[in-house]
């Protein structure tokens, strides 16, 4: 990988062999992050030369990317997602512009698909036929999904309380899973302890270093349809600190390319319920505390992040903005996403648009800003908190006067 100078230790600083099969720093321990020789980059990809291309997954920038190639089997197609220009919703929201990009759009309905589909090309690479992974749920079923298409076997563990949705596709997927009785931090070490003795794959966002760069993807993506003028701010969801680090990655690589000449600020949106990192960004400090998990967001709900340092480091170098929702503020935004953009989220894919809505009223944005917010997930996964948010229908007996009925009661006037 010409293109790849190599992995980066987070906390110490040395420089390692980028391989398929690298996980942490060997020195110390610490989260490594690939780096990249933008000089080559640049002489070898031009923002013209991406109007060329045809492919519009993921993998249409590759030269960004730390793989040779996307591999021989077959792939599900990831990226792509639509950002939509949410007019009437960022009205509501009090912002001069809104964007919508809507990444419950990709095959198993999340983000994580971003990171799931490098996870299976780098496994393939490491000669690797089983993959295993902990999770609150999205990162497993893209997993299985992604695993699936390419013809490989999948170990998941998951805590008890994912929701149903999650449960469902990753049985469809075929993966051999694993219901953990605990909290996501139990579930992760066990996961952990499996993966050290079976020699599987390990598609844990915070040692595995190249599934950030999967995510990365997604501001690959927001540049490249806004033209490369980047928006003010850009607001996520944060659970483990991948996303949110990922999506940071992104707008720098494009920076350090000279493909943009601003970088946008990003707003951290944690539940109030679950938000280590945000209290540690606030306070200005790296050194976070561990929190209850106490949030419906179930994707956010991560009391001891996995990836702090990559997290905090994204909000203080983009001079960010942090916000914390209630699960009110986040079903709130839910419907407002769901009645003025017809955009479905799951409660942590609305926790950004809910972040971006008490940051305005807040003061800490400005209302003539433009403003992405990324939806990370479908809300078909989430279907009892949908209900939920959104209410139960009328029901009638199939008669006209009960209808006329029903509709009177609701002052519903047709
Ligand atoms: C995983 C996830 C997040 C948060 O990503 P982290 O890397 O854990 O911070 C947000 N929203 C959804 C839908 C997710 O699945």
């Amino acid at each position: 990988m010409k293109h790849v100078i190599g992995a980066r230790c987070t906390i110490c600083g040395h420089l390692t062999e980028a391989l398929p099969g690298t996980t942490v720093c060997p020195d110390c321990g610490g989260i490594l992050d690939i780096e990249y020789d933008y000089d080559y980059i640049r002489s070898k990809l031009t923002k013209y030369d991406l109007m060329d291309r045809t492919d519009r997954t993921m993998w249409r920038y590759m030269e960004f990317l730390p793989v040779e190639g996307r591999g021989e089997r077959p792939r599900l197609r990831v990226g792509g997602s639509p950002l939509y220009e949410a007019d009437r919703l960022g009205k509501m929201l009090g912002i001069k512009k809104l964007y919508i990009k809507d990444d419950g759009q990709n095959p198993t309905a999340s983000l994580k698909d971003r990171a799931s589909a490098m996870a299976v090309v780098k496994a393939e690479e490491a000669g690797k036929t089983t993959i295993a992974c902990s999770s609150t749920g999205n990162a497993a079923s893209s997993l299985a999904g992604n695993a699936a298409c390419a013809g490989l076997s999948t170990f998941i563990f998951v805590p008890s309380r994912a929701p149903k949705g999650k449960v469902a596709q990753l049985m469809m997927f075929g993966a051999t899973v694993v219901l953990v009785e605990g909290s996501y931090e139990d579930t992760f070490r066990i996961s952990a302890e499996a993966i050290e003795r079976w020699g599987w794959y390990n598609r844990n966002a915070a040692i595995n270093p190249y599934l950030m760069e999967g995510k990365k993807t997604v501001s690959l993506e927001i540049a490249e349809q806004l033209g490369f003028i980047m928006p003010d701010y850009v607001a996520v969801s944060v659970g483990d600190g991948c996303t949110i680090g990922g999506v940071w990655k992104g707008f720098k690589d494009l920076y350090a390319a000279g493909f943009i000449n601003k970088l946008p600020r990003i707003i951290s949106v944690q539940a109030s319920g679950c938000c280590p990192i945000n209290t540690a960004a606030a306070a200005g400090t790296m050194d976070w505390v561990p929190q209850e998990e106490n949030t419906l967001a179930d994707s956010i709900a991560v009391g001891v992040p996995r990836n702090p340092v990559k997290a905090l480091k994204a909000i203080q170098e983009s001079n960010g903005v942090t916000v914390n929702v209630s699960d009110e503020e986040i079903m709130e935004a839910m419907r407002l996403l769901g009645r003025n953009a017809g955009v479905f989220a799951e409660p942590a894919g609305a926790a950004g648009t809910a972040g971006i809505k008490k940051a305005v009223e807040s003061g800490l944005i400005e209302k003539d800003a433009t403003v992405v917010s990324i939806v990370t997930g479908n809300g078909l996964k989430d279907v009892t908190n949908a209900i939920r948010a959104a209410g139960e229908p009328m029901s009638i007996a199939p008669d006209m006067d009960r209808l006329l009925a029903a509709f009177d009661e609701r002052g519903i006037r047709p």
